[in-house]
């Protein structure tokens, strides 16, 4: 080999500065050091396939791969492709200047944002050999004719370039002597743990060989090539993504529904979000959104592509417009992932949409499990809601869906613009009778923000909610006669102290004396300060009595002002409005008893 020379340099004064920071300070994750040196043979094979596509180079044979190589008693982990290789001036430019001014750029980067989270979320490209290495050999050979090159370098920053060096396969073998004290990267379990990790869908095949388990040498990939989210929507059937995120996330149960992402120029990204079974657990959910860069995994769990109303989604985000080491303030700043945020959300509104407009059925049994997300998200973001708002359902005590217009419209000669709910349809079961009988149809809102988002809906739509309790519909009203009596008004109020309303008025329903209402307002009010903690001064409960003329137990006390009838009138109506208390229950109890012993 005599043409053969060596050239030795030193890595420039900065490397005084770089080795001891990637030693130190990349210490809690380590690993990914594998993630860019595989992922820098993926890039070389890549180049190469570009290259053969445009018609630059020809006669190049398909049989790209990428072999992971551990040898535990030469204590070297080697990474070889076929790919694009390097020549002597590409190696000089590469390995040895950019490289190092990538570097350069992430330890100013580290002195001005040193917070602990974003620890890793940098690489440091080929030098994060470092991490684990003494010294990393580069043996490379450029698809063109130029002789091989051998580079050696070590943790002090020294360098040796060989050129002319004997390697007759094009592409580039990474050999890392590995560090005495980081041989558990020379073991297969740690090393398939990497692999499936960070490589689980690298765009090119890749081998593990371990000189531990021979057995099962080079069988096949570790990886998945062609990822779902890279495929079209048509291509891919419903049991295809659900394998794939049974797999991905290790679920066991099917996801509610998914979105397969396809967002073109410029935001330039791919993705499927899986909506996962919330049912009532809806604080417990963390979603977990997977980012990749072309098919390399950077991190998980990337909130900030997500509005907050989302972050229950799990899935995968494949960008190639975010830097393969993305840090978390990056991210927060970010215009463009506040742009990915906006679109994802606007394509689960469509989603949602499309559910309720082509899969009614469907979408009605996923209510239960879609409804608390799809009213905190309304009221988190005004223009979800805008979207959405007409596909949000109302469930019925019957069991039925349906919008708030739909209900509305058949509702419409009953009464106008009042959508009745019950928020515990068991207390409340005499009211919702009382409606269901009038051929009404009564929601079921049973939960805190129920109450929250029907606000949203109401000035909307300027509509009124009202809790089944809270009024006197007028088709329950008869035409009858009036009463006026202040003495039968006088006892009630005994009963049920000064603030009590008694009204009277006739009711259809002759069997019915007495009918307790609560003002919707007030109750409202009570229930959100409740929410926050009750700091705010005691909302007394405006109660109304409604005393119905038509019946003959209050015709009856019409003409005898009976207190213990009374009493007995007004407990009942109490009781159908909310559960008694201990007190007034045994009290109950025992007027009872002496009332049917009277009429023994
Ligand atoms: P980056 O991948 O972000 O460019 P790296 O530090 O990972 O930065 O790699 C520096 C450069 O070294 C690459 O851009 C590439 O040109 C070259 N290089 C590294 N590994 C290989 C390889 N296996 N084959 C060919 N070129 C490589
Ligand atoms: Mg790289």
């Amino acid at each position: 080999m005599d043409e053969n020379k060596t050239i030795k340099g030193g890595i420039s004064v900065e490397t005084e500065h770089l080795f001891p920071i990637i030693k130190k300070w990349l210490y809690s994750e380590k690993e990914i050091f594998l993630r860019e040196i595989v992922s820098n043979a993926c890039d070389a094979v890549t180049k190469l396939k570009r290259l053969t596509s445009l018609g630059e180079v020809h006669g190049i044979e398909d049989d790209y791969k990428i072999t992971v190589t551990a040898d535990r008693e030469a204590g070297t982990l080697t990474v070889s492709d076929n790919g694009i290789g390097m020549t002597e001036e590409e190696v000089q430019k590469y390995i040895c200047q950019i490289a190092l001014s990538g570097a350069m750029d992430f330890i100013q980067k580290y002195e001005e944002d040193n917070s602990s989270g974003i620890i890793g979320h940098f690489g440091l490209g080929f030098y994060s050999a470092f991490m684990v290495s003494d010294e990393v050999e580069v043996i490379t050979k450029s698809y063109t004719d130029a002789p091989a090159v051998k580079w050696v370098g070590n943790e002090a920053g020294e360098y040796e370039i060989t050129i002319g060096y004997d390697k007759a396969q094009r592409g580039t073998d990474i050999i890392m002597h590995i560090n005495e004290d980081e041989t558990e990267f020379l073991g297969r379990s740690k090393l398939s743990e990497i692999l499936d990790k960070y490589c689980s869908f690298m765009p090119t095949e890749i081998y593990l060989n371990c000189d531990d388990d021979a057995a099962d040498k080079e069988d096949k990939p570790v990886n998945d090539t062609t990822p779902l989210w890279q495929k079209n929507s048509s291509d891919c059937t419903e049991v295809d993504y659900e394998d794939f995120y049974k797999k991905v996330f290790h679920e066991y149960r099917d996801p509610l529904f998914h979105i397969h992402i396809n967002a073109d120029y410029p935001l330039n990204f791919k993705g499927i979000l899986y909506f996962p079974k919330l049912n009532e657990n809806y604080d417990n959910i963390e979603g977990q959104v997977k980012l990749y860069y072309n098919q390399v995994f950077v991190s998980d769990n990337i909130k900030e592509v997500l509005p907050d109303y989302l972050l229950m989604l799990k899935g995968v985000i494949d960008c190639p417009e975010l830097p393969l080491n993305v840090s978390r303030s990056y991210m927060q700043n970010s215009q463009y992932v506040k742009r990915m945020a906006t679109h994802i959300s606007k394509k689960v509104a469509d989603k949602v949409n499309s559910l309720f407009n082509l899969e009614r059925e469907r979408f009605e049994k996923m209510w239960a499990d879609m409804k608390l997300f799809c009213e905190f998200a309304c009221m988190r973001d005004q223009k979800f809601f805008d979207k959405v708002k007409n596909a949000m359902l109302l469930e019925l005590t019957d069991g039925s869906h349906v919008t708030v217009d739909e209900y509305l419209e058949e509702a419409k000669e009953k009464h106008e613009n009042v959508v009745y709910y019950a928020n515990d349809p068991v207390a409340s079961a005499f009211y919702i009778k009382m409606y269901t009988d009038a051929g009404m149809k009564v929601a079921i809102l049973d939960r805190h923000i129920d109450t929250q988002f029907i606000t949203l809906v109401e000035n909307d739509k300027n509509i009124k909610f009202k809790r089944v309790d809270s009024d006197i519909d007028d088709s329950f009203k008869g035409d009858g006669e009036v009463m006026e009596d202040e003495e039968l008004v006088t006892l009630f109020k005994k009963f049920g102290g000064e603030s009590l309303t008694v009204k009277f008025e006739s009711l259809k329903n002759t069997a019915v004396p007495a009918v307790m209402n609560i003002s919707e307002e007030s109750r409202r009010l009570r229930d959100v300060m409740q929410m926050y903690g009750g700091a705010m001064p005691h909302i007394p409960d405006e109660f109304t009595l409604i005393l119905n003329p038509e019946s003959k137990i209050v015709k009856h006390l019409h003409e005898t002002h009976d207190e213990a009838v009374a009493k007995h009138v007004y407990t009942l109506a109490k009781a159908s409005q909310r559960q008694l208390t201990a007190d007034e229950m045994s009290e109950f109890l025992a007027a009872s008893f002496e009332l049917l012993e009277k009429s023994l």
